[in-house]
């Protein structure tokens, strides 16, 4: 058994950012929910011709509601004129919160059985906005009982969770990993894979090293110092969840599958 874990559609998480500080600045919010419902519709228009029409259907639905959410919370934002940080992340999660239900209705048009989870209710933090860590005893007495569930696919967004009083908090951006490491430690998974859009963790940034090559394996400490000192491709915090349970870590790139990625 899986369990999977979705980031946002690539631009959305900043899109929500900058709509957020239009709107702080006198813009109407029309245009910014607008981009937004733009953008999944044409993901799921694209999946017509694989996905059964009902399953795109239900989804669209979902990305409707949440789309309207976003559009109150901006409305909110433009009339108080000021935005806390914990109304910030929960406008954050709302990417996450839309692209979900587009994976579900391929895994479920693949004849998949989808447990799908809501992070507010499994990832517990404490409440640092913006930059939320997990309470990990909490997390594992929440997942537990999914190990009893009949299910191929556990599915959850990722990128943000909830306090324990309920309210929304994220785990830092690119913190879709962090919440599969989170995942990966609470049912101590055989591996944890992070798929992205380069082959794997390179020897130094290609950019500026024409040389560099990507590593077949690292220590968790090397790439814990990799991390720090800046590489983009892993989370600072994502692999510390995996790090003392031995949890072995696959970097895989998306778009070329056949890579063996960094171990
Ligand atoms: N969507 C979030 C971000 O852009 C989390 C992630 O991509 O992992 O930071
Ligand atoms: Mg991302």
């Amino acid at each position: 058994r899986v369990g999977l874990v979705v980031s946002a559609v690539t631009g959305v998480t900043n899109h929500l950012l900058s709509s957020v500080s239009e709107v702080l600045s006198g813009k109407p919010s029309q245009e910014f929910v607008d981009e937004f419902c733009r953008v999944h519709t044409a993901i799921l228009k694209d999946l017509e011709p694989n996905i059964d029409q009902k399953l795109l259907e239900k989804a669209e639905e979902e990305i409707v509601t949440v789309a309207k959410e976003f559009d109150n919370l901006l409305t909110g934002v433009g009339l108080l004129m000021e935005c806390s940080p914990s109304i910030l992340d929960h406008i954050s999660s709302i990417g996450e919160r839309a692209s979900t239900p587009i994976i579900e209705a391929i895994l479920e048009g693949n004849g998949l059985t989808v447990r799908r989870i809501d992070p507010r209710d499994y990832i517990i933090t404490d409440n640092v906005f913006g930059n939320a860590s997990p309470l990990m005893p909490e997390i594992e007495k929440r997942m537990s009982p999914l190990r009893d569930e009949t299910w191929d696919v556990l599915l959850m967004p990722g990128f943000f969770g909830s306090t324990l009083s309920g309210k929304t908090t994220t785990l830092g951006r690119g913190g879709s990993d962090y919440s599969a490491a989170i995942l990966a430690a609470a049912f101590q998974a055989s591996t944890l894979e992070i798929w992205t859009d380069v082959a794997g963790v390179f020897s130094a940034d290609p950019k500026v090293a024409s040389e560099a090559f990507v590593l077949d394996e690292m220590s968790y400490p090397e790439a814990m110092e990799l991390a720090f000192f800046g590489a983009k491709v892993l989370h600072p915090r994502t692999i510390a969840p995996v790090v003392t349970l031995k949890i072995p870590t696959l970097i895989k790139n998306t778009f070329n599958p056949d890579l063996p990625g960094t171990l």
